[in-house]
């Protein structure tokens, strides 16, 4: 007999960016008793909360999944890491805080691919209702929500070298990359509060666990679902060891994330049936679309380094070392205050497109282009990424094991389009690195470096340097019910079955123009007014 730990109206698999949403808004009436699920430990780690902390959380086995991707065959066999946060906030707690809605054309177009009821004018109020902006409100920024978005603190003096490097290379500055429009360089406003990391868990979660109807189970790791014709029954967890079910009384809300939500779908027997008859698991309802379409923005990086400035573990940085931990105490300033990727922006790589079609994170500080991320010496940093990849992949299981990580088949670059954009990209970046505005403080590049120059060796240097923005989703998207490989409709319930959403970024149909975290939480705002709204 497994042991039960509990029955709830809602039951939330994830404690992530979007799962943390959930547990606000669905309990606030204090109707319904609600429980998440979360596989990781609690978010209190002063790692998680100081920004500058972030180095020490990606990669750490503690607070990420630490996933890889399948081999691209087309690559040479090469590999890319897939981090994924594991703790309540989930990525929201271990990535770089930078606030990014994407541009209306995103959610026009998702709209226009059968998500009926998300195009920008549906969506934008969300947003806003979310958002309390240090910069006040305007017709496009909320500024009573309780997402606190800042603008950084103390940003380094390169960030500025970089925004009027790329005004000498012709791509204006842009002070807000959530305002009418998107194309530009500058620093990036952040969701912080007070210059601390301000994630789904600590806007949304903490309010919501201050309610009677809330639980939260960290440590405890959803494995399958139990299924009832087409009705979920219960979740099947292990607690610290302990395995035991949850009870699903009313909904059960897969909010697992992009890699994990269809995972958990798969395990339970809900995905194209003849690929789960081969790992010998029972089809409980067939539905093709589950793990497909997975995609994510390419990127690729530039590394300067031992040069006079940056931040970086060097002796002419001692001081600013030293000082950083008062700086921070007493000001709330200085590099602890930093979350590291403090400018970037969004350019066209051909001026004749309509929008911008890349986007660059800049970090003043030095990072390893070998293995390593912390190498001696000062520098800075800066990558392009894709904003619209044509490359699809797909998420499959490796194993009916729940403790066996997934196939993680990017498919990076298999769009030859998308490798030529991103060789763009590419030499665009260089470009603005080279200009004048870091004469003064330049540090050489390091990688792809000086002998690098023909496109045959930046495609070489791309092939072996590819990562990603850590911005995966897709893997069950909505869509039109009539469409065959939709995964949920419009209103986030599972096609085929009774008491089953989705949300969470696995259902973008297609991936944002920028970063993901803030439409995640989008998503969740929207996925529990329609829960609420079928009562
Ligand atoms: C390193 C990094 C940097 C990033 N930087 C930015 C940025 O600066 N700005 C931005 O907008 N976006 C950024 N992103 C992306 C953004 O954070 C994510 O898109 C967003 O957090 C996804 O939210 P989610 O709710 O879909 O999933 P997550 O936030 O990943 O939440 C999923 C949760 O489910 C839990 N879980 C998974 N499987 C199980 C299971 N079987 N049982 C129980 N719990 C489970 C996980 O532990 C996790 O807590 C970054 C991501 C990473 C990894």
């Amino acid at each position: 007999m497994t042991e039960s730990f509990g029955a709830y109206d809602f039951v939330i698999v994830g404690g992530g960016s979007a799962g943390c949403v959930l547990a606000d808004r669905l309990s606030a009436s204090g109707k319904h008793s609600l429980c998440i699920i979360e596989a990781g430990p609690s978010d209190r780690d002063p790692r998680i909360k100081i920004p500058f902390g972030l180095i020490g959380l990606m990669n750490n086995p503690r607070y990420d999944w630490r996933y890889r991707s399948a081999a691209h065959a087309h690559l040479d066999g090469k590999t890319v890491s897939v981090p994924r946060g594991k703790t309540l906030g989930g990525s929201g707690s271990i990535n770089s805080m930078l606030y990014i809605r994407g541009r209306s054309s995103d959610y026009d177009q998702w709209a226009a691919l059968g998500a009926h009821g998300w195009a920008w004018d549906d969506v934008l109020p969300l947003f806003k209702a979310q958002e309390q902006n240090l910069r006040g409100a305007d017709a496009l920024h909320g500024g009573d929500g309780p997402l606190h978005i800042q603008d950084p603190p103390s940003p380094h003096p390169l960030t500025e070298v970089f925004a009027e490097a790329g005004e000498q290379m012709q791509i204006p500055r842009n002070k807000d990359f959530n305002g009418p429009s998107q194309e530009g360089l500058g620093v990036y406003q952040t969701n912080m509060k007070n210059s601390r990391r301000w994630s789904a868990a600590d806007a949304f979660l903490r309010t919501a666990l201050t309610r009677k109807n809330v639980e939260v189970f960290t440590n405890t790791a959803a494995e399958t679902i139990e299924v009832e014709g087409n009705c979920a029954r219960a979740v099947i967890v292990n607690r610290s060891g302990a395995k035991g079910r949850i009870d699903v009384r009313g909904e059960l809300i897969l909010a697992a994330g992009a890699i994990d939500s269809p995972a958990l779908l798969l395990r339970s027997g809900i995905g194209p049936g003849a690929d789960l008859q081969k790992l010998g698991i029972e089809t409980n309802i067939d539905l093709p679309g589950v793990g497909a379409n997975l995609h994510d923005h390419p990127a690729v990086a530039v590394f300067h380094g031992n040069g006079p400035t940056g931040y970086g573990m060097a002796l002419s940085a001692l001081p600013q070392l030293i000082a950083a931990p008062f700086q921070y105490l007493f000001g709330r300033r200085g590099m602890f205050a930093s979350n590291t990727v403090e400018a970037g922006g969004f350019a066209k790589t051909d001026a004749t497109l309509a929008e911008p079609n890349v986007q660059f994170h800049f970090i003043p500080a030095r990072l390893g282009h070998e293995d390593k991320m912390i190498v001696y010496g000062r520098g800075y940093y800066c990558d392009v990424c894709l904003l619209k990849p044509r490359s699809r992949g797909a998420l499959k299981l490796a194993s009916p094991d729940p403790t066996t990580p997934p196939t993680i088949d990017l498919n990076l670059l298999s769009d030859d389009r998308d490798y030529d954009e991103l060789l763009e990209g590419l030499k665009l970046l260089r470009a603005i690195m080279a200009a004048p505005a870091f004469d003064a403080v330049r540090s050489p590049e390091l990688a792809p470096g000086p002998s690098v120059q023909t496109d045959e060796q930046l495609r070489g240097y791309i092939q072996s340097r590819l990562g990603t923005a850590y911005h995966p989703v897709g893997t069950c998207k909505i869509g039109d019910l009539q469409s065959e490989d939709t995964v949920v409709d419009p209103r986030l319930r599972l096609k085929k079955a009774a008491n089953i959403r989705v949300i969470d970024a696995s259902v973008m149909p297609e991936v944002v123009a920028g970063n993901t975290n803030a439409p995640t939480m989008m998503i969740a705002e929207k996925g529990a007014t329609e829960i609420l709204a079928s009562l």
